[in-house]
């Protein structure tokens, strides 16, 4: 938890920042970051090594004066010239699919790549956001869960790579903050998403609305009864960038805490894609929680957050972007 008292803007920082670091910058949700801070007039250095993210998530604003999109793994090295205000590191590979698949990667980002990261941040006096996960509280004990509970978690599970990379990512930002002074917060982002999510990522959602468009039968993992609370990709850039421009040190909840069954969204898939498809019941994924659900009550009271899009709302708008990018544009079809 926070231990200091926020202020909705620090005195004597930018806000909005004029030039940010986005690391990730080309993944789903660095780059729906990135337009926004393009939006708010910043100026964005994205960093990104293409490693599951990708440059045409970029394509619409790669033209735009303010943002340079550069080439770069983050483990190797960071340099950035001029002046930064701000560092918001995203570069993790995020979803089971890709850290099962890059467990060393993953490893390596949350480490090497965040101690670089804490690095620039250092070197140039900006503010730094680390982007944590849910997963930190593993299969959590604790439902909903708060900043304060401290987890249930694997370090030799599957999942271990992703959640131990991501605790040990917090507390060296932790301790940058206490040794060094930099200007640290840890934002724990809960399950997200909207348009640019990859079709084969391995994610609920992604996975439903594919299956759905294409007349397949939807894969629910076990009995389907186990709950997610899933916040459209808006309202988490909003919470984001509110927590960025605050003096609040986290760790800060992000996320929706409606809960809904697998199950659920599987069907609402099902309608708001207007398919035939039925479900079907397959194995559950190792470690997969049982239950998770933000507590958001620190977000609300310190930032003013809380989430705006309807379920409904947000849904509707992924299966218009999947229609449009996925079958009629082809884009990131490929498993
Ligand atoms: P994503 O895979 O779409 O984006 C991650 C980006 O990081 C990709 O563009 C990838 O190429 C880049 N990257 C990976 N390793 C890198 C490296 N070594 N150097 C430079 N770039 C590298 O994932 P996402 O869903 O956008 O997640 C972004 C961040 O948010 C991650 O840190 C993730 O842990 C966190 N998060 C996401 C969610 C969610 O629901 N999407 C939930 C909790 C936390």
């Amino acid at each position: 938890m926070s231990d200091e008292t926020p202020s909705p803007a620090a005195p004597g920082r930018a806000d909005p920042p004029r030039r940010a670091v986005v690391t990730g910058a080309a993944g789903f949700l660095g780059s729906h970051l990135v337009e926004e801070l393009l939006r708010r007039g910043t100026e964005v250095v994205g960093l990104d090594s293409f490693l599951t993210g990708t440059p045409e998530n970029l394509a619409h604003v790669a033209e735009h004066p303010g943002l340079r999109l550069v080439r770069c793994d983050i483990t190797d090295y960071v340099h950035v010239p001029g002046d930064v205000d701000l560092v918001l590191h995203l570069a993790s590979p995020a979803s089971p699919v890709d850290y099962l698949k890059l467990p060393i990667e993953t490893l390596k980002v949350g480490s090497i790549g965040t101690l670089h990261a804490l690095g620039l941040a250092k070197d140039k006096g900006a503010r730094f956001l680390l982007a944590s996960t849910s997963e930190v509280y593993g299969d959590p004990q604790v439902h909903p869960q708060p900043e304060d509970y401290w987890g249930h978690v694997n370090p030799v599970g599957p999942r271990g790579v992703y959640d131990e990379a991501k605790r040990y990512a917090e507390a060296l930002t932790t301790a940058y903050r206490q040794t060094h002074g930099v200007d640290t917060a840890i934002v724990r982002i809960f399950n997200t998403f909207g348009p640019r999510m990859r079709p084969y990522d391995g994610r609920a959602i992604p996975t439903f609305v594919r299956q759905a468009l294409a007349g397949e039968p939807l894969t629910v993992a076990g009995d389907g009864l186990q709950t997610r609370s899933v916040c459209y990709v808006d309202d988490l850039v909003r919470g984001i960038l509110a927590l960025a421009s605050s003096d609040l040190t986290g760790p800060v909840n992000i996320g929706n805490p409606e809960e809904r069954t697998v199950r659920q969204i599987a069907e609402d898939v099902v309608a708001a894609t207007g398919s035939r498809s039925s479900l079907v019941f397959v194995g559950r994924p190792v470690d997969d929680p049982q239950v998770r659900r933000p507590d958001t009550a620190l977000a609300a009271s310190a930032l003013g957050w809380k989430p705006e899009v309807e379920w409904a709302d947000g849904l509707a708008r992924t299966v218009a972007w999947f229609r449009e990018a996925v079958v009629a544009g082809g884009a990131g079809t490929a498993q």
